[in-house]
């Protein structure tokens, strides 16, 4: 089976939506990212670190999911990363409110042995000086470096981020987010200078208005699936990712062209992460209900004009 190899926050969340409000649920980029990548045939392992405030049955949920925690670090006596967030009422947008980096702080990640060969690394959410330590400790080059990351690390540690940023196949951000790293209002353009400083592939996530995946001049488009229940879109961006890289894991092609179906399973994926508060939705969902989304899926997108 082939290898992804997941970095990112294992995190506690609190959560404001206009639907209700959480306190301290788990949560984390990495987390979401295992969760959604289990829904492939793969091996895969998580990288991060949590305090020993945090819950061995959270730990236990990833073992489930087939996830090797080997590479998540406990700090004795240390506090895990804590973010809070509140969504505006269109729950396209949020203001964050709290970001505690606590034992992500002084971090430093060691990959487990058996994941050194990775054939993918997801670069989830996290200081970009992590990411890029991951990558140092690769013995063989991955087929595919992709990365995610967030307005935050742009704000407080930019340069670290250029650095990793140059080292990626794929970036994975979304569209406030384009805007601010490439100073760019029209996403073309942003995809277009995000090009220039590393990654081959640009995707960028949309919220409800779907994803796009930019190489060069070719573009494709995947919309997000109208839905009638969104309580809570924490996750979604890292269940895409977590969707995108586990099929192309899962599948070993990373042909452009296999790229436009990883983001159709991502937002697959992340339709279903919305649906529930926090993890809930991820941690339950079932492999059937993923084949049925993907069918309405093909419907919503298949079209069939005569162009003759
Ligand atoms: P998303 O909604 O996909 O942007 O991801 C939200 C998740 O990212 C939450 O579970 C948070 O714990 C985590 N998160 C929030 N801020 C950061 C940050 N600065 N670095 C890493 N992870 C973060």
């Amino acid at each position: 089976m082939n290898k992804l190899l997941i970095v990112g926050t294992v995190a506690f969340d609190a959560i404001e939506t206009p639907f209700g409000k959480t306190d301290k649920i788990l949560g984390g980029a990495a987390t979401y990212i295992g969760l959604s990548a289990s829904f492939f045939k793969l091996k895969s392992a998580i990288v991060s670190v949590v305090g020993d405030d945090f819950p061995q049955e959270h730990l236990d949920l990833l073992t489930s999911k087939n996830i090797d925690i080997s590479g998540i670090e406990i700090v004795k006596g240390g506090k895990t990363f804590f973010w809070s967030g509140k969504y505006h009422n269109d729950l396209n947008s949020r203001d964050t409110l709290v970001t505690e980096l606590n034992v992500l702080a002084d971090f430093q990640p060691k990959v487990p042995q058996d994941f050194k060969n990775s054939d993918v690394v997801m670069l989830g959410n996290l200081h970009p000086l992590v990411q890029s330590s991951v990558l140092n400790q690769m013995e063989t080059q991955p087929k595919l470096v992709v990365l995610d990351t967030m307005n935050f690390w742009m704000d407080c540690a930019l340069p670290e981020l250029m650095e990793v940023i140059k080292r990626v196949d794929v970036i994975t951000i979304n569209d406030e987010e384009a805007r601010q790293l490439s100073g760019e209002y029209s996403l073309v353009k942003a995809a277009a200078k995000i090009h220039t400083m590393g990654p081959k592939y640009v995707v960028i996530k949309k919220g409800e208005h779907g994803a796009l995946i930019f190489q060069g001049k070719e573009v494709f488009f995947a919309p997000a699936l109208p839905l009638e229940e969104v309580f809570d879109p924490t996750g979604a961006g890292d269940t895409f990712a977590g969707g995108f890289s586990g099929f192309i894991t899962q599948s070993e092609n990373i042909s452009f062209e296999n790229m436009k179906n990883a983001i159709i399973y991502g937002s697959n994926l992340a339709s279903f992460c919305v649906e529930k508060f926090g993890t809930e939705r991820m941690e339950h969902l079932q492999q059937e209900e993923v084949v049925n989304r993907l069918k309405q899926f093909k419907a919503l997108t298949q079209f069939d004009i005569d162009l003759a």
